[in-house]
This record gives structure tokens, C-alpha cells and sequence, in this order.
């Protein structure tokens, strides 16, 4: 029989405090081009992929209405943020559900609103980077889509 003690129940508050970029190293393995390329994948970032990720984008928000609907609808109460375990459990503030949507709502709102066209800087909002696709590429990977945050 396993011998392990058991935890003891922590008083709240339950929200660990933050700690900056500690999961930001945390990637997936990343497929060689010869894998890639059989599924239809470039392989490799295309010299336009900014251009190419954003008309990506501009489609899925013209086909799916609701896409624009919940970028723009979150006015960043932070209700969600003591939902996901993976903030509970890393306290990077970067896997907060909130944090983790506003890694594609601030590029939505630079390139698709009138206020992140001409202020991006007022409403936080940011170019298409390779730092910004670099976190995507971690941060995203570190949601298992539970949908707690979503409740
Ligand atoms: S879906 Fe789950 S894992 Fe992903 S951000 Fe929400 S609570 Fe966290």
C-alpha cells in the first residue's frame, strides 16, 4: 500500500503569487521539417508569415462571428484566474486564462480595431512578432482545455 502524506488544506488566499517567465521555456518538442512538410506544414517560418498569420486571422474572424464577440467582450475581471491549474500550479502569470487570451486579443487588436490601429499603445495592443508567436507557441501548448476558465 502506497505510504504518502496528504496535503494540508492551505487557507486562502489560493492565488500563488506571481512569478514572471518561470514557464516560458516549457515548449513543445518541435517537428523536423522532413515530418512537417508531408503533412502540408511549411516546415519552417515563410519569409511573409506575419502577413500570412494575420490573413489567417482576418478570415477566422469574418467566418466566425462569436470569435470577435468574446475578443472583444472580456474587460479583464480576472474571475477566471483562480480556475486553471495551470497558473495555480507554475504562478506564471502568463498561463492566467486571462493572460493567455490576451496573447491573441492584443495582435487582434492591432491589426482589426480602429483604437489598436491608432493608439496601440493605450489599449495594449502589439504587433505580429516572433516573441509574440514564440509565446503563443508556449503558452497555448500549456492549456489542456478543460474549459474551467470558461465557466
Ligand atoms: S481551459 Fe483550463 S487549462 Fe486552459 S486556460 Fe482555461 S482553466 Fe487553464
Amino acid at each position: 500500500m502506497a505510504n504518502f502524506e496528504t496535503p494540508e488544506i492551505k487557507e486562502y488566499p489560493t492565488i500563488p503569487l506571481i512569478k514572471e517567465g518561470v514557464m516560458a521555456h516549457s515548449k513543445p518538442f518541435i517537428s523536423k521539417d522532413a515530418f512537417q512538410q508531408p503533412l502540408g506544414f511549411p516546415g519552417e517560418l515563410l519569409d511573409n508569415w506575419q502577413d500570412v498569420a494575420i490573413e489567417k486571422m482576418g478570415e477566422m474572424l469574418g467566418k466566425y462571428r462569436g470569435l470577435q464577440v468574446f475578443l472583444d467582450s472580456c474587460v479583464k475581471c480576472g474571475a477566471c484566474t483562480d480556475k486553471c491549474h495551470y497558473f495555480l500550479g507554475t504562478s506564471d502569470p502568463k498561463n492566467m486564462p486571462v493572460a493567455r487570451q490576451d496573447l491573441l486579443r492584443k495582435v487582434y487588436r492591432r491589426y482589426f480595431t480602429f483604437a489598436g490601429k491608432y493608439f496601440p499603445k493605450l489599449v495594449g495592443a502589439v504587433d505580429m512578432t516572433k516573441e509574440v508567436l514564440d509565446d503563443w507557441y508556449s503558452y497555448f501548448h500549456q492549456c489542456s482545455q478543460c474549459r474551467r476558465c470558461s465557466v
